[in-house]
């Protein structure tokens, strides 16, 4: 009993963070005539240990940084858990064409404020961040949209809780019931919003085709994926980097999905 809750801990948080489960195999190892509750809190702190030291020097090393936790005005995350769990890395490249995009848009519209969701990891690309197929090796990055209040006036943050899973229709449109036809995981990403506050925010078209403008304006940017209904309803038709990433994949008419070769 005790070995299958070990490899489920083990499996669980190498799924989620990359490095998780190697720390508690270490905390496992050097703290193992220690207590339960003992070994829990020095699981925390080895793991923060981690997170805030050895996994961003590391990273460096394979050409990785941490996309900023709370320190721009520009840009956050739209949960902390985002960084909590280390799945806010990307490459220098994005990176610097990600701070030029948000520079930007914050300078013309400083009430807003991007919010990236997942990223990659910090370390390695042979663990898959999981539910994102085309997320490794630190080139791709998930944004929100901008939204506003019902007073039509900016709201930041994300309306739902994980920052996925709130779509700006809720009507299909035929493009995307042969998806779901085709792929039985194209609306994974609803079971992924956990708790929502739909009802509060409404998207703000213009601000975000500006933000994907801005985006696309990069030229290391090299694709942007979008459903074709909301390129077309965010007026981006002409814009050839922005694709659709086809049925495959999961749904992108909650998020916006940038990547770089
Ligand atoms: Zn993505």
């Amino acid at each position: 009993m005790r070995t299958i809750r070990r490899i489920t801990l083990f499996v669980l948080l190498t799924v989620l963070t990359q490095f998780g489960g190697f720390v508690y195999l270490l905390n496992g190892y050097l703290f193992k005539k220690w207590t339960l509750i003992n070994r829990f809190f020095a699981f925390l702190m080895l793991y923060f240990m981690f997170l805030l030291f050895f996994v961003p020097l590391t990273a460096r090393i394979v050409d990785r940084v941490p996309l900023p936790a709370h320190n721009s005005d520009f840009i956050g995350p739209a949960n902390y858990m985002t960084i909590v769990l280390g799945r806010n890395y990307v490459k220098q490249d994005l990176y610097k064409a990600v701070i030029e995009s948000a520079a930007v848009f914050g300078k013309k519209y400083p009430t807003a404020k991007i919010t990236y969701l997942d990223a990659g990891f910090a370390l390695s690309s042979w663990i898959p961040i999981i539910p994102h197929s085309g997320h490794n090796g630190g080139k791709s990055l998930d944004f929100g949209f901008i939204y506003d209040d019902a007073e039509g006036e900016v709201k930041r943050g994300s309306p739902s809780w994980s920052g996925y899973g709130v779509y700006a229709q809720e009507k299909l449109t035929n493009n995307q019931k042969k998806c779901f036809k085709e792929n039985s995981m194209y609306g994974l990403s609803k079971y992924f919003a956990l708790s929502t506050g739909k009802g509060e925010y409404k998207l703000n078209k213009r601000m975000t085709r500006e933000l994907v403008q801005a985006l696309h304006k990069q030229t290391k940017i090299t694709k942007i994926y979008l459903e074709p209904y909301l390129k077309s309803s965010l007026g981006l038709k002409r814009f050839k980097k922005i694709k659709f990433p086809g049925c495959n994949s999961v749904r992108h008419d909650d998020h916006i999905h940038v990547q770089i070769d």
